[in-house]
């Protein structure tokens, strides 16, 4: 039996119209190499993005410089089409010296919007190909006690370009009470240190009391805690994505386990198009409006 991801419900987000078209998505993750970015991403997508990929040895590893990555795939699920692109910023916090780490990831942000600049206004408008990114995971290590000073630099060297989703990588490394504690102290730093991550739309008023809940829950559950797997387990005599310990099995999408079914529905369900609107209407436009502005200075 096939498993779908789900983003067959996106018709129910936009107008029918790009139904036949397809929909694009571009989503970047960032964060040390190692906490699990690639390992979400196939789990979030049910696919081996990263099945070409040349293995590294441990050195290379260590001397591997941060380096950006494009992985395009096309998804289809029940007559809906997706392409996906994948940003990848892998080694990203690996150098001793991680001053400016950011920097190659804000210049390829603004690349993009340079590009879609540029090509808006050509003569060729009507086939613009729209490279920018709507979305970055931004993924902090279990292990510390909240966010450290380059976690901090990062986001706020990106909030203003790029809908940032902070999440808790390898949730698994920690109990429950322990995920309680650092979501609370994550959530206090981003609000002292002045981060501006995505904000989840407010509801209106007269949208159904379900989506009111479902938005309630979202906004505390953040930073998502989450838990990638490439492996499948025998669990409750199914067959899952999960980790197997000797103390027994974490499975990936079980919500008591963590918030990985939580953040999927999010990204994929319910909010990519609200992701697209505001990296269009907010960041762009504030990219757009800086470029005119500087032109007739
Ligand atoms: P990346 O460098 O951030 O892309 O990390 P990878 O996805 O390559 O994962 C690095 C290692 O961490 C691999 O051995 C994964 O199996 C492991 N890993 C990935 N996700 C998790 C997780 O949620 N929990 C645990 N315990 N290990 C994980
Ligand atoms: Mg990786």
């Amino acid at each position: 039996d096939k498993q779908y991801v789900g983003f067959a419900t996106l018709p129910n987000q936009v107008h029918r119209k790009s139904v036949k078209k397809g929909f694009d998505f571009t989503l970047m993750v960032a964060g040390e190499s190692g906490l699990g970015k690639s390992t979400l991403v196939n789990s979030l997508f049910l696919t081996d993005l990263y099945k070409d990929r040349k293995l590294l040895n441990a050195e290379e590893r260590i001397n591997q410089t941060v380096e950006i990555t494009k992985h395009t795939v096309d998804i289809e699920e029940k007559g809906v089409k997706l392409k996906l692109t994948i940003v990848d910023t892998p080694g990203f916090g690996d150098a001793v010296n991680n001053n400016e780490c950011w920097k190659p990831i804000t210049d390829y942000v603004d690349q993009q919007f340079e590009q879609y600049f540029r090509d808006e206004s050509g003569l060729n408008r009507k086939n613009i190909l729209d490279n920018r990114v709507h979305c970055c995971l931004y993924f902090i290590p279990p292990f510390g006690h909240g966010l450290r000073p380059v976690d901090v630099e990062f986001m706020k060297a990106l909030h203003e370009k790029v809908n940032i989703i902070p999440l808790i990588s390898k949730a698994d490394c920690l109990t429950p009470n322990e995920v309680k504690k650092l979501k609370g102290r994550v959530r206090d730093e981003i609000e002292h240190f002045g981060i501006k991550v995505y904000q989840f739309p407010e509801c209106d008023s007269d949208e159904e009391e379900e989506f009111k809940q479902m938005d309630k829950e979202l906004k505390e559950c953040t930073p998502f805690a989450v838990i990638g797997s490439n492996t499948v387990v025998e669990a409750r005599g199914q067959r899952v994505r999960g980790r197997l310990y000797p103390w027994g099995i974490v499975e990936v999408e079980n919500q008591s386990h963590c918030d990985f079914v939580k953040l999927r529905n999010m990204l994929i369900r319910s909010h990519m198009h609200d992701l697209k609107d505001v990296t269009c209407d907010v960041h762009y436009e504030n990219y757009r409006a800086n470029c005119i502005q500087e032109m007739t200075r």
